[in-house]
């Protein structure tokens, strides 16, 4: 059966890495939305508690039922808010000032504000009246957050979320908890406004940015079968591979269904040790190779497997589905 490896002392190692930036342990939020990036959001929201870690972010109030017990804070990042029922540690972010006719008084929430990625959130002109609807409803704002579309934006999005963060401090009169940066903003530097981060990627080991960082995942996949192929024998749906040698190739089970990048037999890509090809277009639940170990690396480098296909470590992992096993090494 194919599974996945979760290196915890690298998870640390990253989460450190991050902890040395942000300095103060709270003002790290660790985002464990899509299964924490296909890790397993029950096996990285413990690693994350054993390293006191209170705030957490998720993706809707599901993925926020899965660690409700666990955190401090949740912030909740994309949940429409006609669905949404509010708990004490939730803290649902308004990415659109109409999400202010849903929410309760006394519910927590996080205003996202749009300096300029043009995603969600509030932006400068709704500011004011954004602020007069918390009052009129008596919300409890607790914090406000924007995000950055890119580390070339940075420059022209950061003098507008200094703008709004000011205009907040000045007209509520409760303290608010300000986030900006991500992954590779904190590891730009880019977080001096507020000090604080919203940490996805780099905990697992990848920065778009300069890190010294440590992956955390590795795939791994066992062996089906082996055959001995001749020349001219092809491997595989429509015979996009040709032999022409006489080797032996083995099938493994691990496939687009598994969530591993839809491999059509143009181009190359290696498996981790760098030298065994993938042969033929992979199958919805499994791929062949040569016949190699009964237990194979697929990847332990997110960044460089997906590089074969275009793609980033961000889609490489969160593709994998939440069903393969897990083994804590
Ligand atoms: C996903 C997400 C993050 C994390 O981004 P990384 O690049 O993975 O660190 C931070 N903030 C928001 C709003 C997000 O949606």
């Amino acid at each position: 059966m194919a599974f996945i490896k979760i290196n915890k002392d690298n998870y640390f190692y990253n989460l450190n890495e991050c902890l040395k930036r942000v300095k103060d342990i709270n003002k790290l939020i660790i985002i464990l939305k899509d299964n924490a990036y296909g890790h397993d959001i029950n096996i990285i929201s413990d690693f994350a508690l054993e390293f006191n870690v209170t705030y957490a972010a998720v993706k809707n109030q599901e993925e926020a039922q899965k660690i409700k017990d666990k955190f401090k804070n949740i912030l909740i990042l994309s949940q429409i808010p006609k669905y949404y029922e509010a708990k004490d540690n939730y803290v649902l972010a308004i990415n659109d000032i109409n999400y202010l006719n849903y929410v309760k008084k006394g519910d927590k929430i996080a205003l996202k504000l749009d300096s300029g990625m043009h995603r969600s959130g509030i932006n400068t002109h709704n500011l004011e009246d954004v602020l007069k609807l918390i009052k009129d409803k008596n919300l409890k704002l607790v914090s406000a957050f924007t995000h950055y579309s890119s580390p070339n934006n940075i420059k022209f999005q950061k003098p507008n979320y200094i703008k709004m963060k000011e205009y907040l401090e000045q007209n509520y009169d409760e303290e608010l908890f300000f986030h900006s940066a991500n992954s590779s903003t904190l590891f730009l530097g880019e977080n001096d406004i507020d000090g604080a981060a919203r940490v996805g990627l780099a905990q697992f080991g990848y920065c778009d940015v300069k890190a010294n960082l440590k992956p955390v995942l590795s795939l791994w996949a066992e062996k089906i079968s082996s055959r001995k192929i001749h020349k001219n024998d092809s491997i595989g749906y429509d015979e996009v591979f040709v032999s022409d040698d006489e080797f032996v190739a083995a099938n493994y089970d691990l496939g687009y269904a598994d969530g591993l990048l839809y491999y059509k037999g143009e181009g190359e890509v290696y498996l981790a040790d760098d030298k065994s090809k993938i042969l033929g277009k992979i199958s919805m639940d499994s791929f062949s190779t040569y016949d190699l170990e009964d237990e194979v690396c697929v990847f332990d480098n997110a960044l460089k497997y997906a590089n074969y296909f275009n793609t980033n470590p961000y889609e490489a992992l969160v593709r994998l589905n939440p069903n393969i096993k897990k083994i804590i090494v």
